[in-house]
């Protein structure tokens, strides 16, 4: 197994068989000469540094319905809300004056947000603060609507694909298509935005082929970001009562998508913080490199329920972040950590 992983760290790509083979013998030993390959190269990459983003829960509407998320249509339980331009932006100036340098505005998928609205949002962001990235995450989109919120500014998109298992993808997503998903990531792509997808771990009907079918996938995709997080089971959802996905699991996708994907950012997710209390650590030592902390208006926070406690660090509390980073010897770069073969375009602003 050990010439496996080498062949992985130094050509930095494997048939599915041998991911395959991998899944099936990576046990205690071999799983940490993984952890500490995908370390190194972070290392080699971009350094020990963690990049840290202000993450912004806009709008938890949604009109989708998929199957493991507190948000989706169906859960008339959650109170739900929409913030205003000017709440958005009161937000990103609490951002701005803690030193953040990329905003990443997250929400359901919300038709109250129109392109115009959004456009107006995004071209003000983008004329008070010159030198940050702006990154949205609102889903399914038709490519004029991604053409236009890239020429208002908009620098990255995250569009996790959650599983690239065509049977499995349906299973839990009423009325959408992993067809579509995967047009709107290559659509992303062409734009020039710098694209995150990713996956979760631990879905139901979830296999070691599956979650091969996830990294060859990112591998043809070559993502500029991926987020890879452990499912966690919300009780007003049809998945009530399901297991949580598996930490262990979780790191090793973190650390063999580091292995394929040198290049890529990769996030210690809120999700694995918030079933490991090292999530944060562990994560960065299995090839992490980026952090998502919250701006949400304090009085909002709980109610973006994706899952039941979700572990919420907030954006103030960076010198935490710096202490716990220090502990794997990484330390905190609040820089807007682009992807390291993007070009800096010009705004249209
Ligand atoms: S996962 Fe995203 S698209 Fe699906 S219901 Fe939740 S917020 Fe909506």
């Amino acid at each position: 197994m050990r010439h496996i992983l080498e062949k992985l760290y130094s050509k930095n790509s494997l048939t599915r068989e041998e991911l395959l083979y991998l899944l099936d013998k990576l046990e205690e030993d071999g799983r940490d000469y993984l952890y500490s390959l995908a370390y190194n190269t972070t290392l080699k990459t971009y350094g020990n540094r963690i990049f840290v983003r202000g993450l912004l829960e806009f709008t938890n509407y949604c009109k989708n319905n998929c199957k493991y998320c507190g948000l989706r249509r169906d859960n008339k339980k959650i109170e739900r809300y929409r913030l205003s331009k000017e709440e958005i932006l009161a937000s990103l100036e609490e951002g701005n004056k803690l030193g953040y340098k990329t905003f990443v505005l997250q929400g359901g998928e919300d038709p109250y947000y129109t392109d115009e609205i959004l456009i107006d949002i995004v071209k003000t962001i983008k004329s008070k603060y010159k030198d940050v990235a702006v990154t949205l995450s609102i889903g399914e989109r038709s490519r004029g609507s991604y053409e236009k919120l890239y020429q208002a500014g908009v620098d990255r998109f995250l569009l996790r694909h959650e599983t690239a298992t065509k049977n499995l993808y349906h299973s839990l997503h009423e009325g959408m298509s992993l067809e579509k998903r995967m047009e709107c990531l290559l659509n992303l792509k062409e734009i020039g935005y710098q694209v995150g997808a990713g996956f979760l771990v631990g879905l139901p009907g979830e296999s070691k082929e599956s979650l091969v079918d996830n990294l060859l996938f990112l591998k043809r995709l070559q993502p500029a970001m991926v987020g890879i997080g452990p499912l966690i089971s919300h009780p007003d959802t049809p998945l009530r009562g399901f297991n949580n996905g598996s930490v262990e699991t979780t790191l090793k996708m973190i650390s063999l998508t580091r292995l394929l994907l040198p290049n890529a950012l990769i996030p210690a997710t809120t999700a694995l913080n918030t079933l490991s209390k090292e999530g944060l650590e562990r994560g960065i030592l299995a090839g992490a490199n980026v952090v998502m902390l919250n701006l949400s208006p304090v009085e909002i926070r709980r109610k973006y329920e994706l899952y039941k406690n979700k572990e919420i660090t907030d954006a103030h509390q960076i010198r935490k972040i710096e202490d716990r980073v220090k502990k794997v010897n990484f330390q905190v770069d609040m820089g807007r950590g682009d992807h390291i073969k993007y070009n800096r375009r010009v705004n249209n602003v």
